[in-house]
């Protein structure tokens, strides 16, 4: 996209010429549409359960029956408890895509992070029947900051819990050169091929009323992506249609 000023050059009183100055701002409007995309999500975001809320709450305020009181209450809690994790993802997309963000890293080892993730979600997946396999061996590390790094695992191995109904979640590293890979897999629902790369943006959501009354939001890949691209590393999906889904990442040792 090019913005063009004209400017007349005259000499005494005839004009003896035009100078054109192209602007290339195509940049500046890419920003620009990002911008008002962002706000019109987050703004259709709110709207939702803020709508909900209101609705169900002026319902209880004049509601007699114990029972629908108690149904209508926890619909509200359920809405409130979305917005309250949308605010956290917001706050948390801001601060990492800001200019200068820095983390402190360490030597992690990867083991003993995503036994301890595992570990909070086992009682989900038990639920579900969904099996849960590590491969990784003990002195596997990886350069990171540690609560960051568990954002970004926590955010896949739910993702792979959320969107497998049956079958099992396999976790697996190896070294290569400076880095780790390491893969996040389930036999889940998979990505259709023309949404993988679309995924990592903000908000994208291959089926929106699925992934919401999943309680999704779309922003956790996004999230997954800029921290792993923070510590200098990258983030890829390979996926079959009703097979599962496999996340690579290579993050520096
Ligand atoms: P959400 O909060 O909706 O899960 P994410 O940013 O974590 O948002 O993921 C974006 C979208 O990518 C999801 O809505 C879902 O459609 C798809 N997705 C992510 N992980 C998986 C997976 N393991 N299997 C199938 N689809 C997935």
């Amino acid at each position: 996209v090019f913005e063009v000023h004209l400017c007349g050059i005259k000499h005494n009183v005839e004009t003896i010429g035009t100078i054109a100055v192209f602007y290339d701002i195509t940049h500046l409007k890419k920003l620009e549409k990002m911008r008002k995309d962002f706000v019109a999500n987050v703004s259709h975001e709110l709207r939702t359960p803020l709508t909900s809320i209101k609705g169900y709450a002026e319902t209880v305020l004049y509601e007699k029956d114990l029972e629908k009181i108690k149904e209508f209450t926890s619909i509200i809690l359920k809405h409130t408890n979305f917005l309250i994790k949308l605010t956290h993802d917001l706050i948390e997309l801001s601060r990492i895509e800001s200019v200068g963000f820095r983390v402190e890293k360490e030597h992690i080892s990867l083991k003993e992070l995503i036994e301890e993730i595992m570990e909070t979600l086992r009682e989900k997946a038990q639920e579900r029947g969904i099996g849960m396999e590590i491969k990784i061996k003990d002195n596997q590390t990886i350069w990171a900051n540690e609560e960051k790094a568990r954002q970004v695992f926590n955010n896949l191995i739910d993702n792979a819990l959320k969107y497998t109904e049956k079958g099992k979640i396999e976790i697996s590293a190896e070294g290569q050169n400076n880095f780790m890979l390491i893969k996040v897999s389930d036999t889940g629902i998979g990505i259709p091929k023309k949404d993988l790369t679309r995924i990592f943006e903000r908000f994208y959501r291959v089926n929106k009323n699925r992934s919401r009354t999943l309680g999704g939001i779309g922003l956790g890949l996004s999230i997954a992506k800029h921290i792993v691209e923070t510590h200098g590393g990258e983030i890829w999906v390979e996926s079959e249609l009703g097979k599962g889904s496999t996340f690579f990442i290579k993050w520096p040792r």
